[in-house]
């Protein structure tokens, strides 16, 4: 698996291309934006749909003139997020798109200052390459990356260890687009079909035929009750956006639900809420299914809809359930209370 090499080649083309995709994504973002403004009104609703977990939509190698702003605003229309990792060079070289990214809510990652093969250079010059593009990052967008990707998704142990000591969370992904390698948007689109709960997909900020699978993706996103996240700087997994994040809401709550431990008579689900530390979640058991315990919330009720609130032990919680014939993983929802 290889990570794009950078640039496009033939901008006379891309340019052809990307404007077709935006008349062609055109019809079809207005279907996701409809949608996305019914769940929006209503943070049960908006809750529910993230009832499967989250993904990492993420794209490296920007920002591009031309392509940028259509990935920006395929994600607004969809009311979605997603991670970018622009190389320093590009961010310098592009500061209002950088602002734009910031503007929409994305997450911003470190993808190195020029895009080299790190794991060929020297500790020294390993250091330069991220720390260079830490500041170009915060002269632009104002924002500090915690999450780096190495170009190509080479690493080594010196590599992780510089990118550490500079508060960087190393990521590579579970799913490669091949978006790179100049395959079609479907197969983009086939690609992150195969994406579960807490993943990472590689793509890229300046392939026309990833700007022209977007709307597809987050249709099937939405369709699997999966929602858009961000990396966690901790775990390296795709979370719930951060209340912060101008991106993740209003005022409202949302709540992940990933089903943990399996035993044949029971099974675990892990639930953790963003946006409030006064939630309240309601969690829907399915038929036959009932409470058993749970752990790090006050949880009220033993069948049917159950209620959860903040017991001082944080915003991640769990429950054990009793199958009684019923394997489906409930669902849940989160109000500020
Ligand atoms: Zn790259």
């Amino acid at each position: 698996m290889q990570d794009a090499p950078g640039r496009p080649r033939r901008r006379g083309l891309l340019r052809l291309l990307v404007g077709a995709a935006a008349v062609a994504i055109g019809a079809t973002a207005m279907t996701v934006a409809a949608h996305a403004e019914v769940t929006r009104t209503s943070a049960v609703a908006a809750a529910a749909d993230c009832s499967a977990g989250y993904v990492a939509l993420t794209f490296d190698d920007g920002p591009t003139t031309g392509t940028t702003n259509q990935l920006i605003s395929t994600l607004r229309s969809a009311g979605a997020t997603a991670t970018v990792f622009p190389t320093g060079q590009n961010a310098s070289n592009n500061p209002s798109l950088m602002q734009a990214y910031k503007n929409a809510g994305l997450q911003i990652g470190n993808h190195s200052w020029d895009h080299p093969h790190l794991i060929t250079m020297s500790q020294s010059q390993m250091q330069s390459q991220l720390s260079r593009t830490q500041q170009a990052i915060q002269q632009t967008a104002g924002v500090t990356p915690a999450v780096f990707r190495p170009p190509y998704g080479e690493t080594n142990a010196t590599l992780k260890s510089v990118a550490s000591s500079l508060g960087l969370r190393e990521v590579i992904w579970d799913v490669d687009s091949q978006d790179w390698n100049n395959v079609s948007a479907s197969q983009i689109r086939q690609a992150a079909s195969r994406l579960t709960n807490g993943q990472l997909i590689l793509m890229h900020d300046w392939p026309a035929a990833t700007i022209q699978a977007l709307p597809g993706i987050l249709q099937d996103l939405q369709a699997r009750n999966l929602c858009t996240g961000h990396i966690s700087p901790s775990t390296g997994r795709a979370v719930a956006p951060s209340g912060t994040n101008p991106g993740g809401g209003t005022g409202g709550c949302t709540v992940s639900v990933a089903r943990g431990s399996e035993w044949p008579d029971r099974f675990n689900v892990n639930l953790s809420v963003s946006g409030s530390t006064t939630w309240s979640v309601r969690i829907t058991l399915n038929g036959g299914q009932s409470l058993q315990n749970s752990w790090n919330a006050s949880v009220t009720g033993t069948t049917g809809t159950l209620t959860a609130r903040p017991n001082g032990a944080g915003n991640s919680f769990g429950i054990t359930v009793y199958k009684n014939g019923n394997t489906t993983t409930p669902t849940a929802s989160c109000s500020v209370s």
